[in-house]
C-alpha cells in the first residue's frame, strides 16, 4: 500500500469537503435536501459531506454497475467502458418535488452520471445537482459536468477514500495512484 503514491492527502480532502459543504449549505439555505450516494465508491464521501452540511438533510443510496468495465489500470485492454450502465439498487423513496444532490466518487467518461441523471430526473425532483469528489475531464465521452467538484485530477487510476481496485483500498484515508499507468 505504501508504494502507492499519494495524490490527495486526508487533510486536503477534509479541507475541500468543508468548503463544498459550506457552498451547498449556502445554495440550499433553509431547504430540505436529499443526498443520493452512488454505491459503493461514494459512501465515504457522502458520509463526510453530510456531516458538514448545515441543512435539514436526509440520504439514500443508488447502485449501478457498468458492463465490460471491471475498472483497473488502463494498460489493461478492458479499461474503457462499453457504455452500458445497469441499475443494481434503486432509491427507496420517490424524489418527486425534492431537492436532490447526487453524490458520486469520480466523474470520468460521464457514462454513469449521464445514466443516473436521466433516471433521477424522471422522478421530477424540484431541484437536481451533482457533487463529485474527483473529476477527470480528460476522459470525458459525454458532455456532462458536476455542480460541485472536490478536485480535478489527471488521467490516472486512483484508489482510496471509497474508491477501489478489485474491492481493495476503499478504506485508505487518502487518494492514491495505482502506478505504471501513463496519463
Ligand atoms: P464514468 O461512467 O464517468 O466513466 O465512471 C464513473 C465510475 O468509474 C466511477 O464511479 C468509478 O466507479 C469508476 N472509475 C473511474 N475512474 C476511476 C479511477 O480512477 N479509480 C477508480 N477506483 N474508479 C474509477
Amino acid at each position: 500500500m505504501n508504494d502507492l503514491r499519494i495524490l490527495i492527502s486526508r487533510e486536503q480532502i477534509a479541507a475541500r469537503i468543508a468548503e463544498l459543504a459550506q457552498q451547498i449549505t449556502k445554495d440550499f439555505h433553509g431547504e430540505q435536501v436529499l443526498f443520493v450516494g452512488v454505491l459503493k465508491g461514494a459512501a465515504v464521501f457522502l458520509t463526510d459531506l453530510i456531516r458538514q452540511v448545515q441543512l435539514d438533510a436526509s440520504y439514500d443510496f443508488i447502485g449501478v454497475s457498468s458492463y465490460g468495465n471491471p475498472r483497473g489500470p488502463k494498460q489493461e485492454s478492458i479499461w474503457d467502458s462499453t457504455g452500458e450502465v445497469r441499475l443494481t439498487k434503486d432509491v427507496e423513496h420517490s424524489l418527486r418535488d425534492k431537492n436532490v444532490v447526487l453524490v458520486e466518487d469520480i466523474l470520468d467518461t460521464g457514462l454513469t452520471l449521464s445514466f443516473l441523471k436521466r433516471l433521477l430526473l424522471s422522478h421530477q425532483p424540484r431541484r437536481f445537482c451533482v457533487a463529485v469528489l474527483l473529476d477527470k475531464p480528460s476522459r470525458r465521452k459525454l458532455a456532462i459536468n458536476a455542480d460541485y467538484v472536490g478536485f480535478t485530477i489527471p488521467d490516472e487510476f486512483v484508489v482510496g477514500y471509497g474508491l477501489d481496485y478489485a474491492e481493495k483500498y476503499r478504506n485508505l484515508p487518502e487518494i492514491r495512484v495505482i502506478p505504471g499507468v501513463a496519463p
